[in-house]
């Protein structure tokens, strides 16, 4: 098991106030990970405006100083609109990310939301793609830290000692209320305004994400899912499948769950289990001239090509709200 005094004590306090002015430090450790990842149509819709992303680098510099990213983000928008926002916003949101080089983890996070809300609203322009826009949530693992970057109603699940906690907050308009106190657990599942959301990637030229941080340890879970799972399976349920199955089989099992019941939206669900918490080689730290590896270019077809037209679903936009149906 990884010594988090030695880990600490190998800072020295020049590189630590050199990091600072570069306005980063690197990990020191890594996180091994077991991930599991699913999406699934429903039974309901026509295509799937879903979808998750991740990278897990190979090259010790660049998981010291970006970390491993998990994503995904649930899209909105007549036609293909939907699909377009989810797929453009998470391939820029990943690229802008791990060309961030060494700039501090919270700085590159807000850049990389910035990016993808630009990217999303610039396409959003084209004729036929009103209402274009998609929730984003996103984790990044760096050594024992998990930082939270998150837009919409999208959610991040800690399962820690068998518990599950809900990092994000919900940006719907019945989350709000929840959280006011106007409005009951159980009245928001039931409410007919359920579906607005109250912040999106795309529908404003700007947009303001929560950033998060939380330590992880060994045995931790991390489970990120669209509303299309935590809106017709239980957190008890969700716990359940989280903490008794693996990565892969516990995706599976959610998603069925999601069609038994229904499965009036698309569903998806990504799940990464902390195996254990390692050193980094002494490479991730040695100074080299060029930045960290990015990714390289996503082979996956340019957004406009992805799915066939859709049928046109009725979005409504009430003020600053988006409706998802
Ligand atoms: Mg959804």
């Amino acid at each position: 098991m990884a010594d988090e005094t030695e880990i600490t004590a190998r800072f020295s306090r020049q590189e630590l106030e050199s990091g600072w002015k570069e306005g980063g430090a690197p990990a020191r450790s890594f996180a091994r990970l077991f991930l599991g990842a699913r999406t699934d149509l429903g039974r309901v819709r026509e295509n799937n405006e879903d979808k998750f992303e991740f990278f897990l680098p190979a090259d010790p510099r660049t998981l010291a100083w970006r970390g491993v990213v998990l994503a995904v983000s649930d899209g909105m928008g007549g036609h293909a609109a939907g699909q377009i926002a989810s797929e453009l916003a998470l391939k820029t949101f990943i690229e802008r990310y791990y060309a961030s080089g060494r700039a501090p983890v919270e700085k590159a996070l807000r850049d990389a939301v910035a990016a993808a809300n630009q990217a999303v609203h610039l396409a959003a322009s084209v004729e036929g793609r009103q209402g274009m826009g998609c929730t984003l949530t996103a984790a990044c693992i760096r050594g024992g830290e998990l930082r939270i970057a998150h837009v919409g109603d999208s959610r991040l699940y800690l399962l820690r000692d068998g518990q599950l906690r809900q990092l994000t907050d919900d940006h719907s308009w019945v989350g709000e209320q929840v959280r006011r106190g106007a409005l009951t657990e159980e009245e928001a599942e039931l409410s007919p305004f359920r579906n607005v959301i109250t912040r999106a990637i795309g529908t404003a030229p700007t947009v303001e994400p929560d950033i998060l941080t939380e330590e992880i340890r060994p045995g931790d879970t991390l489970l990120l899912c669209s509303d299309g799972l935590s809106g017709v399976v239980s957190r008890e349920e969700i716990e359940a499948a989280a903490a008794q199955a693996g990565p892969s089989e516990a995706c599976a099992q959610l998603v069925r769950m999601a069609l038994d019941a229904g499965g009036p939206d698309n569903v998806t669900v990504l799940i990464a289990r902390v195996e254990s918490i390692e050193p980094l080689p002494e490479e991730a730290f040695q100074e080299a001239d060029e930045a960290p590896a990015a990714p390289a270019d996503d082979a996956a077809a340019s957004p406009e090509d992805s799915g066939a037209d859709a049928p046109r679903r009725r979005k409504g936009l009430l003020g600053s709200l988006f409706h998802r149906e």
